[in-house]
C-alpha cells in the first residue's frame, strides 16, 4: 500500500512537470526555467502554493497574489498521471516496460491537451515518442541476442519497426483517400474548405500513429484507428448540434483509444473473432 501511494504522489509531481509541458511547448518556451509563475500576474509560485492537488484544493483553484483562476486543467493532469502510474505499476510491476509506458502515457497526456487547448499537433513530440519507442525495443531484443535467440520475427526491434512503418502506411493510406473524398465534396458543393480544413486526417495523427505502431504493434495500429472515431461520436454530435462546428480535437481520442488498446487488446480482440 505504502508503495501505491509513494507512486501515486510522485505521479502527481510528474502530472505537474507535464501541466509545464502543455503550457509552454506549444509557445515554444523552455520547459526547466523559469520555474512556476502565474500566467495572469506573473508572479513566481511559491513551492507551498505548488504542490500537486493540495494546492489546487487549497487555494480554491485561484493565484495566492491576483486571485486570477488556475485552469482546472492543473488538477485534472496531475490525476490523471497520478493514476495512469498506479495502474501501470500494478499491471507491469517495476521493470522497463514500467518506464515504457510511464513514458507513453505521459505523452499522450501532452500531445491531447496541447490539442485540447492550442488545436495545435506537437509533431516533434510524435516523433520524439517514435524514437523513445525504438530505444525502449533495444534492450530486450538484446537480451534476447544474447541468450542466444536469431529468429528476426521474434525481436522486439522489429517489431517496432514493423509497426512504426504500418502505422505510418496505414494511416496514410486512409488519409490519401479520405482527401480524395473532400475534394470531391468540395468541387460537388462548390466549397473552399470545410470550416478552413481540407483534409481528412492531418499528417500529424500520421505520425501519431507511427508512435502507436512503435509501442504497441501492428495489430494495436488497427484497433486504434477504428476505436478512437467510436469514442469521438459523442462529443461529435454535441459540436455539431451545439457549437455548429464539424471540428473536434482528435489526439485525445486517438490516445484515449490507445489506452483502452493497450488495457484490453486481447479481450476486444476475442470478441471480435
Ligand atoms: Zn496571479
Amino acid at each position: 500500500m505504502v508503495v501505491r501511494i509513494f507512486i501515486f504522489i510522485f505521479g502527481s509531481c510528474i502530472g505537474s512537470f507535464l501541466n509545464v509541458c502543455i503550457h509552454r511547448i506549444p509557445k515554444e518556451k523552455s520547459i526547466v526555467s523559469p520555474g512556476s509563475f502565474c500566467p495572469k500576474c506573473e508572479t513566481s509560485i511559491k513551492w507551498y502554493d505548488n504542490i500537486p492537488l493540495l494546492s489546487y484544493l487549497f487555494l480554491r483553484g485561484r493565484c495566492r497574489n491576483c486571485g486570477g483562476k488556475i485552469s482546472l486543467r492543473y488538477p485534472i493532469v496531475e490525476l490523471i498521471t497520478a493514476a495512469f502510474f498506479v495502474v501501470l505499476y500494478l499491471e507491469l510491476g517495476f521493470s522497463i516496460e514500467l518506464l515504457k509506458y510511464i513514458f507513453l502515457f505521459s505523452l499522450l497526456t501532452v500531445v491531447s491537451f496541447i490539442d485540447i487547448e492550442y488545436h495545435a499537433i506537437p509533431v516533434h513530440l510524435c516523433f520524439l515518442g517514435i524514437i523513445a519507442g525504438l530505444f525502449f525495443s533495444l534492450e530486450p531484443t538484446l537480451r534476447l541476442l544474447k541468450s542466444g535467440v536469431f529468429d528476426l520475427g521474434a525481436l522486439p526491434l522489429y517489431a517496432a519497426f514493423k509497426g512504426l512503418l504500418f502505422g505510418f502506411g496505414f494511416t496514410y493510406l486512409f488519409k490519401f483517400f479520405g482527401d480524395i473524398f473532400i475534394d470531391f465534396y468540395l468541387k460537388l458543393r462548390k466549397k473552399e474548405s470545410i470550416e478552413g480544413e481540407r483534409e481528412s486526417l492531418g499528417l500529424g495523427d500520421v505520425d501519431f500513429m507511427g508512435m502507436v505502431g512503435v509501442f504497441l504493434g501492428v495489430k494495436s495500429v488497427v484497433l486504434v484507428f477504428f476505436i478512437a472515431p467510436f469514442l469521438a461520436l459523442g462529443y461529435s454530435i454535441f459540436a455539431i448540434i451545439f457549437k455548429k462546428s464539424h471540428l473536434i480535437p482528435y489526439l485525445p481520442y486517438l490516445s484515449l483509444a490507445t489506452v483502452v488498446t493497450f488495457f484490453w487488446r486481447d479481450r476486444i480482440l476475442s470478441f471480435i473473432f
